[in-house]
């Protein structure tokens, strides 16, 4: 088939080297020249871990192609697949403007796009949206841009549950391939498309696919909310929760998984915090209370602040900060815990020193480079390449997502403190005589 991805970010450009990679011919397209341009010079515009080969592969194959020109992506395109990004308003609403922009470029694009022996299109929005956006918003654009006499549009919603930093593996093991649509050849088209994936795929109603997504991402805010009100609270009893959770998930009569249920810092990234911010707003304008998930995200902001409360209580004023990105393997730092955590301690006054093992000075590029230029210009000044040098002279280590580089030069100049915030950082390092938990 041929594929047109809208959006070559996290999900579009996974979501792109992959099925090129299943033998299709994908052509991506964004409106960013900073991800345009390393595709189609055969590498990722993202940190991904295994996307910058399959990339290569996808583009000496010539089966991938990336173009900041819609029309010559749609050429005879018989699926769009949309993963532009839908971040939170001022007011934690969904903004859809990047939406809305993609599926009127489809419309518009109509004269080329329609192969015209079928004279049909499927438009499948792959971002998270809100219930009611393909039913009411993607189709008013759609009534505002007529297509010409024997063009036919399919819209759909087909949710993606890649996680960054495993998303390959995520994209080809999903939990589930979801397609709400109301147009029966839309969900054929997308069958024989995901059909690599060996996977059923279930076709439902369109509003039960934009849910479905926000249910799942309320979900797993809530265990690492619960994960962590536990070890703050039992950390007090000398009691180490992490032991407590691993215990706890083999009750059979929960049949829960033990992802996201390690106590530890809070959540972060570009998904989960935006989602449950965009749940509450849905929660506002309907007038209804949702007690439990208003909980889910002050607990979340609570436990930036015991951190800050935590070195605020203790000696010296230098602070190395390990691991800037919310987890390993990703160099995005939109909403991770580890910037809000430095920005308020640089606020109190505090000098703070950021290694990251990905997100350092020689190896930001493109997007995230400019993304920290941009927004984090006071960060950039204090990141170092070695963590060594980020050590160097401070009073307490914050520790989190971070490497084996990381790991040696704290255990070869441990500081006074270790604020542990990953709980995986080993028994070496739990034995440091200054280590701490951040919730066990
Ligand atoms: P991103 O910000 O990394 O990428 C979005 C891309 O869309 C950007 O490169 C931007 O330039 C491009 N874009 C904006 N308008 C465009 C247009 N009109 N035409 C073409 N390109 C356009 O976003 P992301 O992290 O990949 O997330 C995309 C969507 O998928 C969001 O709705 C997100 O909630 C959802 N999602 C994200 C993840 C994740 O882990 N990042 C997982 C599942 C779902």
């Amino acid at each position: 088939m041929k594929v047109a991805v809208f959006g070559l970010g996290y999900v579009g450009s996974v979501t792109a080297a992959c099925l090129a990679a299943a033998g299709h011919d994908v052509w991506g397209v964004d409106v960013d020249t900073a991800k345009v341009g390393p595709i189609t010079e055969g590498h990722s515009p993202v940190v991904e871990p295994g996307l910058d080969e399959l990339v290569a592969d996808g583009v000496t194959g010539g089966r991938l192609h990336a173009t900041t020109d819609p029309r010559v992506a749609l050429d005879r395109a018989d699926v769009s697949l949309i993963c532009v990004g839908t971040p939170s308003t001022p007011a934690g609403s969904t903004d859809l403007t990047y939406i809305k922009r993609a599926v009127r470029d489809i419309a518009e694009a109509a004269h080329v796009v329609v192969p015209p022996e079928s004279g049909f299109h499927s438009i499948v929005i792959r971002s998270t949206v809100p219930p009611g956006t393909v039913d009411e918003v993607v189709a008013q654009v759609l009534a505002d841009v007529p297509p010409p006499a024997g063009v036919t549009f399919g819209t759909a919603m087909c949710p993606e549950f890649l996680r960054e930093g495993s998303g390959l593996a995520d994209f080809y093991e999903p939990p589930f391939v979801v397609v709400g649509t109301q147009f029966p050849h839309v969900g054929v088209q997308l069958t024989q498309l995901f059909g690599f994936l060996g996977q059923d795929v279930q076709v439902v109603d369109v509003r039960t696919a934009e849910a479905l997504k926000y249910a799942c991402n309320a979900f797993h805010a809530t265990k690492v909310s619960f994960a962590n009100e536990m070890g703050r609270i039992f950390r007090n009893y000398g009691v180490d929760s992490r032991e407590v959770m691993r215990l706890f998930v083999q009750d059979t009569s929960l049949n829960i998984s033990p992802y996201y249920l390690k106590p530890g810092f809070a959540f972060g990234g570009s998904c989960l915090p935006k989602d449950l911010r965009s749940v509450l707003h849905l929660a506002r304008v309907n007038d209804t209370e949702l007690p439990l998930l208003a909980g889910t995200l002050a607990t979340n902001e609570r436990s930036v602040s015991d951190v800050v409360d935590r070195v605020v209580a203790g000696p010296g004023r230098e602070v190395a900060l390990l691991g800037l990105s919310f987890k390993v393997s990703t160099d995005d730092l939109r909403e991770s815990p580890n910037v809000e955590l430095a920005e308020r301690l640089i606020g109190k006054g505090y000098n703070l020193r950021i290694y990251d093992a990905i997100v350092n000075p020689s190896r930001l590029v493109g997007a995230n480079l400019r993304h920290v230029e941009s927004k984090l210009p006071h960060l950039q000044r204090v990141l170092t390449d070695d963590p060594a040098a980020a050590l160097d002279g401070a009073d307490v280590a914050l520790v989190s997502a971070t490497d084996t580089a990381a790991i040696e030069a704290l255990l070869a100049a441990p500081p006074a403190r270790t604020i542990d915030l990953s709980g995986r950082l080993g028994n070496d390092v739990e034995a440091l005589p200054g280590y701490e938990g951040v919730a066990w």
